[in-house]
């Protein structure tokens, strides 16, 4: 059975109630673990604060070469993790892999840059005085992490906030708590001192409530849903903490008629379909120029309709696995409720829409890669968040008409263009709606660049340098001689 890890040690809840973690490709239960409650929240949240001072008067070196320590201490257990990931989260298992590789790099980064962090000295018009600027970490950090990318999106959070001297306690989702457990476990044998870096796991309302409400925790991170991150913001920020909100997307791909077609349908299926489209920046809308649009479209459906739907597990015996089960049957029922609406309303099924059949598929959550043409502007595969393998695609004849359309979203995260005219580029650079814009690139969050929404996407960003301006808080300061 495995334990939440509070104050350097694996322990049980407080009131030993627990519950089990299912594997969404066949229903088996993967592990039993503990059913935490506000007291353990509470327990962890005061060890955070209990250890940072220490952490937080630890030289940035030897923070850096804890962090250091603890990336290859994941990287050496990366192949039993990632098969952890597989069966708690159902993604296939070279895209776990990967998922844990990203972890490894950003960690690496952040560690990196434990010993770059600046301030200023700043002339004064005072006489004899001089300004200064320090950075201090703020202390207790929350990190709330959703289901669908729960290693990495937990590194974008624990990288800088250890890096930057803070202390954290980790909220994984409910559903995917297995790995994160394991890989904090990890974290901390690298040597860090106990209480740095704990995990509780149980229900979001309860555990992640805690986080939100108690004094002593001053930044909250989250990523999740935008509804849900109108609560954070409404209830953490109501007691004046530090929040960045990570939230849903509905990216638009734009691809012009001089795109690389090919490149392009990559960018489309790969965009889309990673992770059976559970991703905040995957393509969730599609518009093709009317010249390109057919031979696009063939050849993407061709792609398309040859991926072989299972459970990821298997991937390493039948690499042709491409996608594995939706997480959860409610995830699977709002993607069936999203297709039925667009049919309703005069949609075009290209490929899939329905699941996939077979004895194999009976216990998991599996759904088949959709496309759909003829999508009213009006319908939820177009004004919600399309959490799945559902790709919704429209012939635009300008790219005014396909920028003003990618824009009315209520979402803000990511977006692409696909052309090799630099006049379309830059005004696709300037006028898309969004956090970040990819031109001739897939839809990837690299560490090196900061991430995050605008409009009901989120604030604040990860990844990036700027990230750990999220994790320090400047503290002017006036000396007179
Ligand atoms: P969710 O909002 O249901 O849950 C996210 C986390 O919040 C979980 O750990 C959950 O337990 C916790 N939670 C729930 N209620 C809470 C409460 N009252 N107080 C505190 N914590 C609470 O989201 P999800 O379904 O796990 O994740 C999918 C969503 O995340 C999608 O909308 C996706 O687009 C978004 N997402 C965004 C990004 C990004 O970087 N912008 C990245 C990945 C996922």
């Amino acid at each position: 059975m495995a334990k939440m890890f509070i104050a350097g040690e694996s322990v049980d809840s407080v009131t030993g109630a627990t519950y089990q973690v299912l594997n969404p490709a066949n229903g088996d239960v993967v592990d039993t673990l503990p059913k935490g409650n506000a007291d353990d929240a509470r327990r962890a949240i005061d060890a955070a604060e209990a250890a940072f001072e220490e952490w937080s008067h630890t030289s940035a070196e030897e923070r850096a070469k804890l962090l250091f320590k603890a990336a290859e201490l994941v990287e050496a257990e990366r192949k039993s993790l990632a098969e952890l990931l597989c069966r708690e989260q159902g993604k296939p298992f070279q895209e776990a892999s990967g998922e844990l590789e990203h972890f490894h790099h950003g960690i690496d980064f952040y560690a990196g840059l434990a010993s770059k962090v600046r301030g200023a000295h700043v002339p004064l018009p005072a006489k004899n005085a001089y300004g200064m600027v320090i950075r201090k970490p703020l202390g207790v950090c929350g990190a709330i992490v959703p289901w669908n990318f729960p290693i990495t999106l937990m590194g974008t959070k624990v990288g800088p906030a250890l890096a930057a001297g803070n202390t954290v306690v980790v909220k994984p989702a409910s559903t995917t708590p297995l790995t994160t457990i394991r890989v904090i476990e990890l974290v901390n044998q690298a040597g860090l001192p106990k209480g740095v870096l704990n995990v509780v796991t149980g229900p979001g309302g309860v555990v992640g409530e805690e986080l939100l409400v108690n004094p002593k925790v001053r930044r909250i991170a989250f990523t999740g849903e935008s509804a849900t991150g109108k609560h954070v913001a409404e209830v953490a920020c109501g007691d004046f903490k530090r929040v960045t909100l990570e939230l849903g997307g509905s990216d638009p791909m734009i691809v012009c008629d001089d795109a690389d077609i090919a490149k392009a349908v990559t960018g489309a299926m790969v965009g889309r379909f990673w992770n059976a489209g559970q991703a905040c920046l995957a393509v969730k809308r599609l518009y093709l120029f009317d010249s390109i649009y057919d031979a696009f479209l063939k050849s993407l459906a061709d792609k398309v309709s040859r991926y072989e739907v299972g459970d990821g597990m298997t991937r390493a015996e039948k690499p042709k696995i491409r996608m594995g089960p939706l997480h959860t049957a409610v995830q699977r029922e709002e993607i069936e409720a999203q297709v039925k609406d667009a049919v309703g309303r005069g949609a075009k099924v290209l490929i899939g829409g329905a699941r996939p059949e077979g004895a194999q598929y009976e216990r998991g959550f599996f759904y088949q890669p959709t496309i759909l043409e003829n999508v009213p502007d009006d319908s939820r595969a177009v004004t919600e968040e399309t959490f799945g393998p559902l790709l919704p695609v429209f012939r635009v004849s300008s790219l005014d008409e396909a920028l003003e359309r990618a824009n009315g979203s209520i979402y803000g995260l990511g977006s692409s263009i696909w052309t090799k005219n630099l006049d379309n580029i830059e005004s696709a650079v300037d006028r898309l709606q969004a956090g970040n814009v990819w031109v001739n690139s897939l839809h990837y969050g690299y560490d090196e660049l900061p991430f995050g929404g605008v409009k009901a996407s989120g604030f604040g960003r990860e990844h990036g340098p700027e990230a750990l301006d999220y994790y320090l808080e400047p503290k002017g300061v006036v000396i007179t001689r």
